[in-house]
């Protein structure tokens, strides 16, 4: 199996390359994000409980979101692999999903992380914001608390997959299409 996790601050292009590299090498996308906000619209209680922290782009509580992941990956069996974007986000999700990939006798084969300067995030997350209507894209204080939070506990995390030998950077800076094709040199 091939299992990526793409990672990088909000902004930095995980969801657009995602899309990509999971048609390139015939891979299930799980974009924790995006379940999130389908909950929302779907007005699920795991939706509602949700909202509350992403309108102040806090991060949803790690029980919560673990067994949410789990269970998307459970409904693939028979998936190739799969490329995961948003998640884990705390050094907690990384342990819990280790042991759970572990428990399918799988792993995680390489996290790829997309550097951005933070300049460019907000400006790219605020037009994103304009065109998608995306609430936690068009609010500038909500966009700067998701960065702080990114920084204060997610960007550890490239510590956690280097100690394991599985980090590779690639710079996220460019056309999509550039992006891309750094990505999958180092894939390939
Ligand atoms: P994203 O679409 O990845 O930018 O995620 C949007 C929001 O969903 C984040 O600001 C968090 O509130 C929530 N979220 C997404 N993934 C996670 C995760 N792995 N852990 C906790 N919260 C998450």
């Amino acid at each position: 199996m091939l299992n990526i996790v793409l990672f990088g601050p909000p902004g930095a292009g995980k969801g657009t390359q995602a899309e990509r590299i999971k048609n390139q090498y015939s891979l299930i996308h799980l974009s924790t994000g995006d379940i999130f906000r389908a909950n929302i619209k779907g007005e699920t209680d795991l939706g509602i409980m949700a909202k509350n922290f992403m309108d102040k782009g806090e991060l949803v509580p790690d029980e919560v979101t673990i067994k949410m992941l789990e269970s998307e990956v459970n409904k693939y069996p028979d998936s190739s692999g799969f490329i995961f974007d948003g998640f884990p986000r705390t050094t907690y999700q990384a342990q819990k999903l280790d042991e759970f990939l572990t428990s399918k006798s799988t792993s995680i084969t390489k996290m790829i992380a997309l550097d951005v300067p933070e300049q460019e995030l907000i400006s790219r997350l605020l037009s994103r914001g304009k065109a998608s209507g995306r609430a936690d894209d068009q609010n500038k204080d909500i966009i700067v608390n998701r960065i702080k939070v990114y920084e204060n506990q997610t960007a550890v995390l490239a510590d956690y997959y280097r100690a394991q030998n599985k980090l590779s950077k690639v710079n996220g800076i460019g056309t999509v299409d550039e992006v891309t094709d750094r990505l999958y040199h180092v894939i390939d």
